[in-house]
């Protein structure tokens, strides 16, 4: 199978990259992607720099042109609940746009165009991600995940997307990502390790945990790769 892997930072799939040999590197439509093989699964990774439209672009490419057939996506995000501490790590069930505002119209703050506010992953790729959680003693939250082009640093804001939509974590690629996935009809995970707690000190955790965390999901990554 091939498997794409996405992160939106370099330091998101460099400890992927280090754990694989015999990397082949393509360069295509202003972005880098690595090719690999990892567990009879073939593989292709890239990070799609930060923010929706970066992320969409190159979720796309990876569907039209590498014929990716699972998208992963790695990488941290800022945490919602009280109970989300620095390196936990949380999986989407579902996603949504948190700065897509079509309210004056009378749609539901997050509302794609002809579509809904919220995207699901896939069931199945879930189920193995909690299995590979259970077999290594690892504590894998649920969540609901908001993505948006905005770096959330303030607690009004953060309290604005929790009470909204009930969101659990935050970050900037995630609800785009799961967009295209729907349009290509691709099933999806992700992942996101806790960098920061999207508060008033959030700019310095993020500088502070972001190798540390995209560390531990790219390690789980690789345990759910041996797993699928
Ligand atoms: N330091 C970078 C910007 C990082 S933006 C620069 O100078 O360019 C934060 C990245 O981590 C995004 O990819 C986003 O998905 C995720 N993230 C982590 N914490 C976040 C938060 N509190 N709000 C939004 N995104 C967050």
């Amino acid at each position: 199978m091939t498997i794409g892997i996405l992160g939106a930072m370099r330091e998101e799939i460099t400890p992927l990259l280090a754990k694989l040999s015999n990397i082949e590197e393509i360069n295509y439509a202003g972005n880098t992607y690595y090719k690999a093989e990892l567990s009879n699964h073939n593989l292709v990774i890239a990070y799609s720099k930060i923010g929706k439209v970066n992320s969409a672009i190159t979720a796309s490419v990876l569907c039209e042109h590498f014929k990716i057939q699972k998208l992963i996506f790695s990488g941290v995000a800022g945490g919602i609940d009280e109970d989300l501490n620095i390196g936990d790590l949380v999986y989407a069930t579902k996603l949504l746009q948190h700065d897509l505002d079509l309210s004056a119209f009378g749609h539901p703050y997050g509302f794609v165009p002809e579509s809904k506010v919220f995207f699901e992953t896939d069931s199945k790729l879930c189920e193995i991600a909690i299995k590979v959680a259970k077999n290594n003693n690892i504590d894998l939250k649920p969540a609901i995940i908001a993505s948006g082009d905005q770096f959330i640093a303030s607690n009004e804001k953060k309290n604005w997307i929790k009470d909204t939509f009930k969101a659990n974590a935050i970050e900037m690629e995630g609800a785009s990502v799961a967009n295209v996935c729907s349009h290509f009809d691709l099933p999806l995970f992700v992942l996101r390790a806790i960098s920061d707690s999207a508060n008033d000190s959030a700019d310095m955790d993020f500088d502070k945990f972001l190798e540390t965390s995209a560390k531990v999901s790219a390690e789980f990554v690789i345990n759910m790769i041996k797993e699928i």
